[in-house]
């Protein structure tokens, strides 16, 4: 019986490839399902500590879940974690990191413990390139699950693939800046991300009006 269907399947495929039907490999993505991740930020960091749902996952030393004041009004979101960021298991800790505490800092006028800084894959891609498709969407159930605890006000999207991953728009980060943006539950404010400000220190201009803006709406 199962021989006849088998050559059956078969017999069909040939005809669908006669037909000019070509087999595309599925993108394999093993989200974790959000009703199954827990209610507390403790219980969903030691979950993504063990994760082994996407390719990262093989090259990381640590995970990098995020770290703040777990109740903060403010959250800024990453691309995902560099070199040290994956030697010490902290976001944004490296040379970006620096700049972006100065940013809170010296411009928001408060302790960066005062916000909560994530990103949107908690491993890091290798030589730090900017994660798959697979590797984001398999990753963005533990960042909206953050979001739904911290319950922040604001939500800073640090650069375009924090940008995309969070709204699922392809626009540019130079032309959505600028914009705040209602997602219901918060506003979105995009904006550079500090590594690209480290490379084109003049764009630090538009980043301190985005900053204000931040400011205003806290
Ligand atoms: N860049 C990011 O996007 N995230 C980090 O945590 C560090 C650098």
């Amino acid at each position: 019986m199962n021989r006849l269907y088998n050559a059956l399947q078969l017999k069909r495929l040939h005809q669908l490839k006669q037909l000019g039907f070509r087999y595309v490999p599925l993108i394999e993505t093993r989200s974790p399902s959000p009703s199954s991740l827990p209610d507390d930020l403790k219980t969903l960091e030691q979950i993504v500590s063990q994760c082994q749902l996407c390719p990262l996952s093989k090259t990381r030393t640590k995970t990098v879940f995020g770290e703040g004041d777990p109740h903060a009004s403010l959250m800024f979101v990453g691309e995902g974690p560099g070199a040290q960021e994956d030697t010490t298991g902290r976001p944004f800790v490296g040379r970006a990191g620096e700049l972006l505490t100065k940013m809170i800092e010296n411009v928001l006028e408060i302790p960066r413990s005062a916000v909560y800084i994530a990103n949107i894959v908690k491993c890091r891609p290798p030589n730090n390139r900017v994660p798959t498709p697979e590797e984001a969407y398999t990753c963005l159930p533990y960042l909206h699950k953050q979001i739904e605890l911290i319950r922040p006000k604001i939500v800073a999207a640090l650069g375009a693939t924090a940008y995309h991953y969070l709204t699922g728009d392809k626009t540019g980060i130079t032309k959505i800046r600028g914009t705040v943006l209602d997602m219901g539950d918060f506003k979105l404010v995009p904006t550079y991300h500090p590594s690209y400000l480290l490379r084109n220190p003049s764009a630090k201009k538009e980043s301190y009006k985005d900053l204000l803006t931040i400011k205003g709406l806290l």
